[in-house]
């Protein structure tokens, strides 16, 4: 699939029925680091754009995708979306929101929780108004570092669509990850991920499906997903709620 077919929104359960057009139209404009890492991204071998050694400038240091760089949360963010989802999560609805943040000494920081408009349903959570999350982000120079939702009910894994979502922040940005809060999964009630690469980042690139659908493992018999080991719960680590709903 080319990137240039990739659905419009960072959160986004129904592709299909976004026009191509739209789609283009409707792409958030990287702030100025980001577009350095699409620059050198080299735009005629999809295989290799978000695999082995792709190096990209971020703050004028060359950095490979292969030793991502730190990702750091507060302690009490987990805390605080739940309260913000509660509502949602007593209706059986999800709730989403994005982690945004900037990179300080070679480190990512999440400094902002954004709650967009979203609709949602028992097993899905679709952002709306998505131009107000990119004006926040612009306005604060904030760049996308992931995002976050709940499943109510539902144990704690990606989904398909969950899966799709996320390949649009980790193509951006290898280090993106995606928080599921699931509060009924007794064995797991929170899970921080990433797309394997390359396995699960080609096995998603390649998939023209949308929906609920299954996925073959990659060629490599790996996982598509699997949790993050380094990312940092940083009790120094301060945050905004930014609730656009
Ligand atoms: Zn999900
Ligand atoms: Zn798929």
């Amino acid at each position: 699939m080319n990137r240039d077919e990739e659905p419009a929104s960072l959160i986004s359960f129904e592709s299909v029925e976004t026009p191509l057009q739209t789609a283009i139209i409707r792409q958030p404009s990287p702030p100025p680091v980001l577009a350095d890492v699409q620059d050198l991204i080299p735009p005629s071998d999809p295989v290799t754009e978000a695999d082995h050694g792709m190096e990209y400038s971020l703050s004028g240091g060359l950095v490979s995708s292969e030793s991502p760089l730190q990702l750091h949360i507060s302690t009490t963010l987990m805390d605080s979306f739940m309260k913000l989802a509660k509502s949602n999560t007593d209706k059986n609805l999800e709730t989403c929101g994005v982690l945004a943040g900037s990179l300080k000494n070679r480190k990512f920081y999440v400094t902002a929780l954004i709650i967009p408009k979203q609709e949602s349903t028992s097993d899905s959570c679709q952002t709306t108004n998505e131009e107000e999350i990119f004006e926040v982000q612009d306005k604060q120079s904030l760049f996308p570092l992931g995002w976050i939702h709940t499943h109510p009910t539902q144990s704690c894994f990606m989904s398909s669509i969950d899966v799709h979502t996320h390949y649009s922040y980790q193509i951006m940005l290898p280090e993106a990850i995606a928080i599921v809060m699931a509060p009924k999964d007794s064995s797991r009630n929170h899970g921080i991920f990433r797309l394997t690469t390359p396995g699960g980042m080609s096995v998603i690139r390649q998939c023209p499906r949308r929906g609920f659908h299954p996925h073959d493992p990659p060629p490599d018999g790996g996982p598509i997903y699997k949790q993050c080991t380094d990312v940092y719960m940083d009790p120094k680590v301060k945050f905004d709620v930014i609730d656009l709903r």
